[in-house]
């Protein structure tokens, strides 16, 4: 059974009486467990939908609709399924204490992988998992692998009954299932020669493994099961050297890359990151890979649009990986708009310093980034350090700190979502009324 929330004024669900608390039970005799059953089974031109209504009864509808038309009804979130693993570098274990409660939960379900680009490991995957995964064909998923041997993935999970990966994906892919992988690098563990075993056995699945990420392990200062190395400099060059060797193979082979390090792999290792042709479609960019050539290649296309903004002057909050690469693109942003830019890198204080990812920047940093502002009218901030409810990882929210700040503070995700003429006047009105 799977819970309707809202029913779209209009809709063919508004229509059938379907109200928010009406539960989807089943479809042709097979029951509803989730939303994947629900969009699945529910693609037919004619079904039978029997639902039981708030009240309590039960309805059978037989319905018959042209598919462009949706239902028009939204479900109740997807359950979380419990990670079974206990990663060392584990981010989640990596948190401080006190912070609400659902960034704790270690979730590992194959449907958020499937449906949002969640890497999951598969090691809770059961029987009625792999029949559902082959029968919807739910594909691409994004998996994290860290290493194809066995034994080494067993540590690097910490977890012994881990399922043998090599025989999980090789199942799937037979079902004509593909993969994003992510191999997450503990120093020690899972480079060198394992992961050149996991690169090989990847290989060896051909197009089913679309692409492969190398990404150095995160931690914070809170991650206590962490008895590893950190990752230093010639660790990252000899990852990168691994990852460009099976890139130049797989260029020649297939036509792209394949294999990809993060772009914290490159800062780490102090090289000059690839322009935007090497990463393709950008597949695993939510992994941080290509983000800094995103960026790059979006302000680019974007420069020579931008309205003149001469004498406005611009503080940009940002974290400390990205304080090396800024000051170029700063600097273009500055002989096109003849604006002025004040780039303020600040250290992560609820993480720690280890932690360089602006997204990952709290109310309280900002409030300090803003505290040593000088000369700026407007301070810019990650977007992505806020939710959708514009509250950061501490719980402080961009309400209140623009409550407390003298100067205008905008999100924002590339510049030029908020020099561009449009949003420049949209961010105006948005700061009178903050
Ligand atoms: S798989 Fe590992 S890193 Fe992911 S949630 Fe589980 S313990 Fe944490």
């Amino acid at each position: 059974m799977v819970r309707v929330t809202r029913v779209a004024s209009g809709s063919i669900a508004e229509e059938l009486g379907i109200t928010p608390g009406t539960e989807l039970v089943s479809i042709g005799g097979r029951a509803l467990d989730d939303f994947l059953d629900w969009e699945f089974l529910s693609s037919d031109e004619a079904i039978e939908l029997e639902v039981r209504q708030p009240s309590g009864d039960s309805v059978v509808y037989e319905i018959e609709r042209d598919l462009s038309e949706p239902f028009g009804l939204d479900l109740e979130p997807p359950t979380v399924r419990r990670c079974a693993n206990r990663c060392e570098f584990c981010f989640i274990e990596g948190l401080p204490k006190g912070l609400r409660k659902p960034l704790y939960i270690r979730d590992d379900y194959y449907r958020l992988s499937f449906a949002y680009g969640n890497f999951a490991t598969l090691s809770n995957l059961k029987e009625r998992d792999y029949a559902r995964i082959l029968e919807y064909r739910l594909s691409p998923l994004y998996v994290s692998v860290h290493a194809t041997p066995w034994d080494a993935r067993k540590k690097l999970l910490n977890n012994p009954r881990v399922p043998n990966v090599v025989e999980q994906l090789t199942r799937l892919a037979a079902g004509g299932i593909r993969f994003h992988c992510q191999m997450v690098i503990v120093p020690g563990l899972n480079d060198g020669d394992v992961l050149e075993q996991s690169l090989t056995d990847l290989w060896s699945f051909g197009d089913a493994v679309m692409t492969v990420a190398v990404v150095p392990v995160g931690l914070t200062q809170f991650s206590h099961l962490y008895t590893g190395k950190s990752m230093s400099a010639a660790d990252a060059a000899a990852l990168l050297a691994t990852a460009e060797r099976w890139a130049d193979r797989a260029r020649q082979e297939r036509g792209d890359a394949w294999v990809y390090g993060s772009d914290e792999l490159y800062l780490l290792a102090g090289r000059e990151l690839p322009g935007p042709e090497f990463y393709g479609d950008f597949a695993q960019i939510e992994n941080g890979v290509g983000a800094v050539a995103n960026l790059r290649g979006r302000v680019a296309a974007h420069l020579s649009q931008l309205p003149r903004l001469d004498g406005q002057r611009f503080a940009v909050v940002t974290g400390t990986a990205m304080a090396p690469i800024l000051p170029q693109i700063l600097d273009g942003l500055a002989s096109q708009t003849g604006a002025q830019f004040e780039l303020i890198p600040v250290v992560n204080s609820l993480f720690g310093p280890t932690t360089t990812t602006a997204g990952l920047l709290v109310g309280r940093d900002i409030r300090s980034a803003v505290a040593a502002c000088r000369d700026a009218d407007v301070v810019l901030i990650p977007a992505e350090s806020i939710n959708e409810d514009g509250v950061f990882l501490d719980d402080d929210t961009l309400a209140a700190v623009r409550a407390d700040s003298v100067l205008p503070i905008v999100p924002s995700y590339d510049f030029v979502d908020v020099l561009s003429g449009d949003a420049l006047d949209s961010w105006r009105v948005g700061v009178k009324a903050a």
